[in-house]
């Protein structure tokens, strides 16, 4: 085991990025790193970052990175163990010396999320209640078994004293996310919930949502970003719609666990579920290994259609054949589903509309079609629509959709078209100026973005380790920091410096989860550089403190006690959701003993 790390970072150092990039890419110096064009997506202008100094590498344009090793795999096709020959021969190092801690370390996680699972599945099996909301909520049996629904008791411990009777690792298990670590030491994540497995397409539990089944403030909770779970690229049900997806040529896809569950039950076996995060590129491109074609299945609520119709862009920009399912007012696919109107269901399915398709029939729905005034508004609104799609002949074919509700309509169906046609085109003239009116000079940041760009500059300081980075980790906890990314970004950081007294990038991205990584590397890549002065640091880490206390003394929950003194901010509770602040009071033992709810 001893060897095992030295080994890879010793590949790393022998093999030298720059190197083995140039072989593929055309690199050249800029500052302190190299760029050229990124091999994993088309442009013209370099965007792909090489750095020596940290030996990863950054693309701006796709949001791709890694070490010398991911980069092989990419641009070779390679699997991990495939680069990993290829290097160590070309390093020089003997591979029997090596073991992928990477890899030992997923697999651990991988193994206490699977024993959580069993003991969530056993507790739901004794759990009368649980399983009549299953039930209730128009579950099969068949389906629990086959989706491993589970129940999490509302005990602090439950999970806690079932790991430690079976000898895990609980360290592990607080990276797993499962359990926390409070002032009263550790506790379940998941408490009084329904539980949802997320699993890999190995059949690997690699997370976990939890559906409260009391009022609790969050409906929904998900599993943390850990090197083996993040929500931005995970996708609830492929590993068991995926065979169905290449079979049925498209997916469907749905906004939550039940509504995934219920469509499977309803045999829409190529149905999977977005884990409460908008739809990313790195869903498609799990996605594009199955399919080009989708359909969205969102609710026919306002949130719902500009959430479909914002993944439905991002489908769109990468070349795939995207469709929205419209359902009837006010249903999702589980409400719809559970009455019973499944060919209703699969007629939507089977009529699911093209983007341009789908405003329009927004517009025609939300206007009255009866009254001129209602078709007129509709028409401008339309044109409005019809302007931003590029292509010619489907404008046309749009545009004869709808000259029927022109009013000069009964005067000739071609002047109608020609009319639409020309306000079209007018919009596009117009948009193109418009469009460069509203980029005017960059005014002052705002109050969040000067946060941001705090938060951002001070990592950076911990990353580059730069003259100053003691400072931050005196004054600064990660739990300072303002957002879910910053906030793990940070501990991270701290983590590392403390263990390794620096940082090594190359290994920090093999312990934090794709977003969080993403979001290092191009922290480190970028070519901002961090506050080089004493003072304009110290502005950064008062601005972060500062904002954290004002977050505390305006939250609802904290905010009436720390008037009162009985806790101070300095306690700091780990998170910030509503859930998590209500644990940390009822933790923090300082509450009267008649102040209960
Ligand atoms: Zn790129």
């Amino acid at each position: 085991m001893a060897g095992s790390r030295d080994a890879k970072e010793e590949i790393r150092q022998r093999v030298g990025i720059i190197d083995v990039v140039s072989e593929y890419v055309a690199v050249k110096r800029s500052g302190k790193s190299y760029k050229g064009l990124c091999p994993f997506h088309a442009e013209k202008t370099p965007s792909f970052t090489v750095s020596e100094e940290f030996q990863t590498w950054h693309c701006f344009g796709c949001g791709e990175h890694g070490d010398v090793f991911s980069f092989l795999m990419k641009v070779e096709n390679l699997t991990f163990a495939e680069a990993l020959e290829r290097l160590a021969k070309r390093a020089g190092v003997e591979l029997e010396r090596f073991r992928d801690r990477q890899t030992s370390r997923r697999e651990l996680l991988g193994r206490l999320n699977g024993l959580a699972a069993a003991y969530y599945t056993g507790l739901l099996k004794r759990t009368p209640t649980a399983i009549e909301y299953l039930h209730n909520r128009g579950l099969a049996d068949q389906t629990i078994e086959q989706f491993r629904l589970g129940y999490a008791a509302p005990a602090w411990d439950g999970l806690v004293r079932y790991l430690t009777r079976k000898g895990a690792d609980l360290k592990g298990a607080e990276q797993a996310g499962l359990v926390i670590s409070g002032e009263r030491g550790l506790y379940d994540r998941f408490r009084h919930r329904i539980i949802f497995p997320i699993l890999d397409i190995q059949e690997r539990v690699i997370g976990f949502g939890g559906r409260a089944l009391g009022d609790e403030q969050l409906k929904y909770l998900n599993s943390p970003e850990t090197a083996l779970f993040s929500k931005t690229r995970s996708l609830y049900g492929l590993n068991l719609a995926r065979k169905a997806i290449s079979e049925k040529g498209y997916a469907l896809i749905v906004e939550g666990y039940m509504d995934a569950i219920t469509a499977h039950q309803a045999g829409f076996v190529n149905c999977v579920a977005t884990l409460g995060t908008a739809l990313t590129l790195q869903h498609i491109n799990v996605l594009s290994r199955y399919t080009q074609k989708i359909a969205l299945a969102y609710d026919a609520d306002s949130a719902g259609m500009t959430a479909a119709l914002r993944g439905a862009a991002l489908f769109d920009e990468a070349g795939c054949d995207v469709r929205i399912v419209r359902l009837p007012g006010g249903d999702d696919p589980d409400s719809l589903l559970r009455k019973g109107r499944v060919s209703e269901f699969a007629a939507a399915v089977a009529e699911a509309l093209a983007i341009v398709d789908y405003k329009l029939a927004i517009l025609r729905e939300r206007h009255d079609l009866t009254d001129p005034a209602g078709r007129a508004a509709m028409l401008k609104e339309a044109a409005r629509v019809l302007a931003e799609v590029p292509s010619f002949i489907e404008r046309e074919r749009c545009i004869k959709e709808l000259i029927g509700y022109h009013p000069n309509w009964d005067v000739g169906p071609t002047r109608a078209q020609n009319q639409i046609r020309a306000d079209v085109e007018a919009l596009i003239r117009r948009g193109q100026t418009g469009a460069a009116r509203k980029r005017g000079p960059e005014s002052a940041p705002k109050p969040a973005a000067a946060l941001e760009g705090a938060e951002k500059s001070v990592l950076r300081v911990l990353i580059c380790q730069e003259e100053g980075a003691e400072t931050v980790l005196n004054t600064l906890t990660p739990e300072d920091f303002s957002s879910e990314m910053s906030r793990a970004a940070a501990k991270a950081l701290f983590e590392m410096f403390e263990q390794k007294k620096g940082i090594y990038l190359p290994g920090l991205l093999e312990v934090v989860g794709e977003d969080v990584g993403a979001f290092l590397s191009q922290l480190a890549m970028s070519d901002e550089g961090p506050p080089t002065n004493e003072k304009a640091l110290e502005d950064c880490t008062a601005l972060i403190r500062n904002s954290r206390l004002k977050r505390l003394r305006t939250s609802e929950v904290l905010g009436p006690y720390m008037k009162q003194g009985i806790i101070d901010a300095s306690d700091g509770p780990h998170e910030q959701t509503m859930e998590e602040l209500k644990e940390f009071l009822e933790k923090s033992g300082k509450l009267p003993e008649d102040s209960g709810q």
